[in-house]
């Protein structure tokens, strides 16, 4: 299995503006101190291993959308603004093959930064291409309608494209995986994903508020992430935040997923719905302290713990 991550911000993008690359450019060529770098390999090495993610990179900017490769079909998780630039890949083959095109697309839930890439994602203008749009609302078609319309986004779709509803708690054989779909607590309600094929198990779960330890809820999603390979996982606020002023607004934080992850025996979680209002330098001490966490909290836990950002790709 591997997995994309095309898109990884939460609520709206988020794009770096002019004064954020030049704080990065500063710090880059601050932390040179002196330093000569010989040749290209050197100011590669010096990109890649020395200067920190805050500086030589940038989480991102679309909103959620996570491709599943290791099926038999297109498996894509969400359709927020990442799907534009997943799309561009799906180009023909050298040799005039359109490749396989057939898409399954599973919606955690119909907010907008989950669903607003949709009109920009190109196989739907094309007669070759069969979308399947899975998830648990009843009104997934009415909501991909209403983007449609004459005042929203007036286009013709044209590919083959029809609705599965899913029920949280069962089992789906669907592109050559076996999908466990579980309900989540979030305004209007949302859905996560476990995918398994043979050798590797990923979860897909965003936009999910977790409710107190020890919790009949906690006790279901332990056992929905029961060692897993990856786990996707929203972690939007920091627990001050996530328990305070964001109580009730349906995401999680990252003390919370640190210990589900845990408990759960995880092998690798990847904090996910990235908040949109914090920057580079934020998220990336955002990451440190939740490390940092789990060394406190499960000392010698071998768990591996990252930040989405836009363009990973995880192997497993
Ligand atoms: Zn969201
Ligand atoms: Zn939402």
């Amino acid at each position: 299995m591997k997995v994309h991550f095309w898109g990884t911000r939460g609520s709206l993008p988020a794009a770096a503006s002019t004064l954020d690359l030049k704080r990065k450019v500063f710090g880059a060529i601050k932390s040179l101190a002196g330093r000569h770098l010989a040749g290209d390999d050197d100011v590669r090495e010096f990109l890649e291993k020395e200067l920190p993610f805050h500086l030589a990179g940038h989480y991102g900017t679309n909103t959620p959308c996570v491709e599943i490769r290791g099926g038999t079909e297109h498996v894509i998780c969400d359709a927020g603004t990442g799907i534009r630039d997943l799309s561009r890949t799906l180009g023909v083959a050298p040799d005039g093959d359109p490749g396989e095109r057939v898409f399954n697309i599973f919606l955690s839930h119909l907010h907008w930064d989950h669903i607003q890439g949709f009109p920009f994602f190109m196989p739907a203008y094309s007669e070759g291409s069969r979308i399947v749009v899975y998830g648990g609302h009843p009104d997934m078609k009415a909501a991909l309608d209403y983007q449609r319309g004459y005042s929203n986004m007036p286009l013709p779709v044209k590919a083959d494209l029809s609705f599965r509803r899913l029920e949280p708690g069962r089992q789906y054989e669907i592109a050559g995986f076996q999908v466990l779909v579980a309900s989540q607590n979030h305004p209007g309600d949302s859905y996560g994903y476990r995918f398994e094929v043979e050798g590797g198990s990923v979860v897909y779960s965003t936009d999910s508020e977790h409710l107190e330890e020890g919790s009949a809820d906690e006790r279901r999603f332990i056992e929905f992430f029961r060692n897993a390979d990856l786990v996707i996982i929203d972690a939007q606020y920091p627990l001050l935040d996530a328990f305070s002023v964001k109580e009730n607004w349906g995401h999680s934080n990252n003390i919370v997923a640190v210990e589900l992850g845990a408990k759960a025996g995880v092998r690798r979680l990847v904090l996910f719905h990235n908040e949109p209002t914090v920057d580079d330098h934020g998220l990336e001490t955002f990451l440190n302290d939740t490390r940092r966490y789990l060394e406190i909290y499960d000392p010698g836990n071998p768990m591996q713990i990252d930040l989405a950002y836009d363009g990973m790709e995880i192997e497993i």
